[in-house]
């Protein structure tokens, strides 16, 4: 029987695991935590934003967008709600198209795959860090205390966002050894720094607010949704998926009333310090008036177009995913190193990163599917 190690047992992991033992084959995982599935726990705000009813490879970031998308259309959000649901549950989207299971835990997702990974007898070894992978009698892959040799090995160890779940970036060494390049990395989905000075007072304001990212005063991304002052700069879901797009340099602006047209605006806005009553939280309205000077046009402007100057991010730590990794075009169709036989790739060490609403946890599916048909 064909005998394969996955290495890291996260969402792109368990599901590869899945999948091939479906297949009967002899499978293996090597975790480096103490329990599979610990980021898949916490996604969503723990509620677990699986995949989207908008599927596009436009929707990702890569070195192939074209490889990207031959993935996708072998493996679409359908496909990701009838493989969960053939474990159990039920995953439904909401208004905008994020899927998520019915009773909005992520942590019943983990648990949905985990009891499936046992039925199925699929070996679990955790507390396995993995720091090496020789070829010798297939792949051997060792970690501190033992190792394990077999047919093919599937690297699904991540990449380097939120190191607290086990994803330092360190895994992309057992490539590397193989002669693989890793592209420049930077975190995504994650909060912006911004000018210390402009976002001072505002810590807490949250607000829908309209959001445009101009660069060199062209605009290269826009969106709506909640955007959340913080100590640093700003996060919430606006932010997020900005943030996939903006760059240090570039300006935010805010649009904190997108439903309200300027003329009513112009009849809303009183005089003083009171007369954004009603219109912006108390406390944005007060920093806003102190920022116009008394200037009433510039205060509806400032409403309407609030420039924020992207001075970085919180950094990997506090970011949901990678932008870059082992390129796909050092993969074949199957996600098969071009490099070194039986090593597959599958998830985000991958260069591959999707936009925010449930495109990272799709990619991880999507890949693992890859790779599990591949090998079958
Ligand atoms: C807080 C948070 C919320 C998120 N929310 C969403 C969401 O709602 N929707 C969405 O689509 N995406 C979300 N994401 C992103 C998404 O979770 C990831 O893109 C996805 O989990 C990647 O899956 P993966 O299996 O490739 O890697 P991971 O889930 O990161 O799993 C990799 C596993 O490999 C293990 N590992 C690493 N190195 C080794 C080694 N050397 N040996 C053995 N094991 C190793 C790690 O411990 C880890 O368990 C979120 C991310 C975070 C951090």
């Amino acid at each position: 029987m064909m005998k394969i190690t996955v290495i890291g047992g996260g969402a792109a992991g368990m599901t590869c695991a899945i999948l091939l033992a479906r297949a009967g084959k002899s499978v293996t995982i090597l975790e480096r935590g103490e329990r599979l599935g610990k980021k898949l726990s916490a996604t969503g705000n723990g509620q677990g934003n699986v995949t989207n009813t908008h599927m596009d490879a436009s929707c990702y970031f890569s070195d192939d967008t074209d490889k990207v998308a031959r993935i996708l259309s072998r493996f679409s959000w359908q496909d990701t709600v009838a493989f969960l649901q053939s474990m159990g549950g039920i995953f439904l989207p909401d208004a905008r198209g994020r899927v998520y299971p019915a009773g909005r835990q992520a942590s019943a997702v983990t648990d949905l795959m985990r009891r499936e990974l046992f039925r199925l007898g699929v070996q679990i070894i955790t507390n396995a860090r993995v720091s090496r992978l020789e070829p010798r009698h297939g792949l051997r892959a060792v970690w501190e205390g033992g190792s394990l040799s077999s047919d093919a090995v599937v690297l699904a160890a991540g990449g380097a966002a939120a190191k607290n779940f086990g994803t330092d970036g360190t895994a992309y060494a057992l490539a590397q050894a193989f002669g693989h390049m890793v592209t420049p990395l930077s975190p995504v989905l994650v909060q912006l720094r911004c000018d210390p000075q402009t976002v001072r007072g505002l810590k807490g304001i949250r607000m829908d607010a309209g959001l445009r990212v101009l660069r060199c005063g062209r605009e290269v991304y826009a969106c709506r949704g909640d955007v959340l002052f913080t100590e640093s700069g700003v996060s919430g879901d606006a932010v997020f998926r900005a943030s996939s797009h903006a760059e240090q340099g570039d300006t935010l602006w805010l649009d904190f009333l997108p439903d309200v047209p300027q003329n009513l605006l112009r009849s809303a806005v009183g005089e003083g310090e009171d007369g954004l009553l009603c219109i912006v939280p108390n406390g944005l309205g007060r920093h806003l008036f102190k920022l116009a000077a008394g200037n009433r046009t510039r205060l509806l402007s400032l409403l309407k177009a609030f420039p924020l100057t992207v001075t970085g991010t919180l950094g990997f730590d506090y970011a949901q995913a990678t932008r870059g990794g082992i390129p796909l075009a050092e993969t074949d169709e199957g996600l098969q190193s071009l490099y070194c036989g039986g090593l597959y790739f599958a998830g985000e060490v991958l260069n591959v990163d999707g936009e925010c609403g449930g495109y990272n946890l799709h990619w991880a599916f999507a890949s693992a599917h890859t790779v599990a048909e591949e090998l079958q």
